[in-house]
């Protein structure tokens, strides 16, 4: 779910360096990928690695810990290397596990897990995206997002990618006109945070999964991260939102799990045929059926549901638009929120952007029939950080080693 445009008020500008765009690329600090794993093919298992050690539970660490003929005690000590430390390699793990246990996890093909970091693009608002380079060259990107709230605490939002590209291919956003390669592993999604800590030195208290991908076309390896994200590195389950633009029966499941957190249902259009016009992938999946179901989730988790609705400028934003999605949620209940996005235009698109009048008329309309509304405000555009943007530079110069040849080159498609 690419819709990130946005988001929160003020920067706490503290935690960014610099005040202007600054590319910085670290092709020094490129990890070294293990001998024993090979250049990976485009078949879909290719990828999976079980033998990773991030994302691991305390449990399952000390079970691995005893497997190794070790005490359970440095499975703790692993747990902590993982996710305080923020260890990136086996042999970072020197000062505190012994070594004929790490030799026997790096003979056994165990790995930590940790991706280079191949680009920063910093914002003057103070918005940082951050590309991590896979082992099999791909790319995808993590959004930091400083913010001081209003009580002038520092918040630090984690914008994650699910997936490397999106297969939805919905009209207004950048990932999905990139197409999709693969779903990524709850490793792949866990290091996006890590990566943003490390920049930021500052501990991440949000965590919204919008970046490249639907979440729900990936939804194992989303909880597993979800999971670890919570218990081992203490994000709270309230501080996440999981976004979706709706895939059949995958609300049910994920309501079935009771979590705590947001879930933002991207609507986009207040009836079925516009959304249909707007999100491709809304045939199979009519309006009704996802509105039933965003109640269950309410009735079942106690959680709210938000609609995030891109506006369009002359397709979607109009005032009679926005007394149609009131009484569509006025319909279904009560305990939703409407989260308006103006947006963020993309090269080659035929939307534009609705003007300021345009956004707060809709905004009316809904408040004054008392839906709960908020605007975002697009964050990081200048820097090319904002949804989507950056994703169409790189595809005019796509992320290819030397080596690659053209039948294992990455279908780059950086966040929407
Ligand atoms: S194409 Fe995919 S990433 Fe883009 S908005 Fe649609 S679901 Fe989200």
């Amino acid at each position: 779910m690419a819709s990130l445009q946005h988001v929160y008020t003020a920067p706490f500008a503290r935690a960014v360096r610099s005040r202007s765009l600054t590319i910085t690329t670290t092709s020094a600090s490129l990890s070294v990928v293990p001998s024993r794993v090979s250049v990976p093919s485009l078949s879909r298992a290719s990828h999976i690695d079980s033998h990773v050690l991030l994302g691991m539970s305390e449990v399952d660490l000390q079970q691995l810990a005893k497997d190794f003929g070790q005490q359970s005690y440095r499975g703790k000590q692993l747990h902590d290397l993982l996710y305080k430390t923020k260890a990136k390699e086996i042999k970072d793990f020197s000062h505190l596990v012994p070594q004929a246990f790490r030799n026997g996890l790096e003979e056994a093909g165990w790995k930590v897990g940790r991706s280079p970091v191949h680009r920063v693009v910093t914002a003057a608002d103070g918005t940082v995206k951050i590309l991590l380079k896979l082992e099999d060259n791909k790319v995808i990107e993590a959004v930091g997002i400083p913010v001081e709230d209003d009580k002038g605490t520092n918040r630090l939002t984690a914008c994650v990618s699910s997936q490397v590209g999106c297969a939805l291919r919905c009209s207004f956003c950048a990932t999905g006109k990139g197409g999709y390669s693969r779903n990524l592993q709850r490793h792949e999604i866990v290091e996006q945070v890590l990566a943003i800590e490390e920049f930021f030195k500052h501990r991440v208290s949000n965590v919204v999964f919008m970046g490249m991908g639907e979440p729900m076309m990936n939804l194992k390896a989303v909880l597993e991260a979800h999971r670890c994200l919570n218990k081992d590195i203490q994000i709270g389950q309230r501080m996440m939102t999981i976004s979706t633009v709706g895939v059949p029966n995958t609300i049910k499941k994920l309501a079935a799990h009771k979590l705590q957190s947001t879930l933002a249902v991207s609507l986009h259009a207040p009836n079925q045929n516009l959304r249909e016009t707007i999100v491709p992938s809304a045939k199979s999946y009519p309006l009704e059926a996802i509105m039933k179901d965003c109640k269950d989730y309410f009735l079942e988790s106690g959680r709210r549901v938000s609609f995030e609705y891109t506006l369009l400028a002359g397709v979607n934003d109009a005032v009679e638009n926005a007394i149609e999605l009131a009484e569509l949620l006025q319909n279904w209940g009560s305990g939703y929120h409407v989260n308006l996005i103006p947006y963020n235009p993309i090269e080659g698109s035929e939307y534009r952007r609705s003007y300021k009048k345009a956004v707060l008329a809709f905004a009316g309309a809904l408040e004054s029939r008392r839906v709960t509304t908020s605007i975002r405000q697009t964050r990081g555009l200048d820097a090319s950080a904002a949804c989507g943007q950056l994703r169409n530079e790189f595809q005019k110069s796509p992320l290819l080693e030397p080596s690659d040849s053209a039948e294992s080159q990455p279908a780059v498609a950086l966040a929407g």
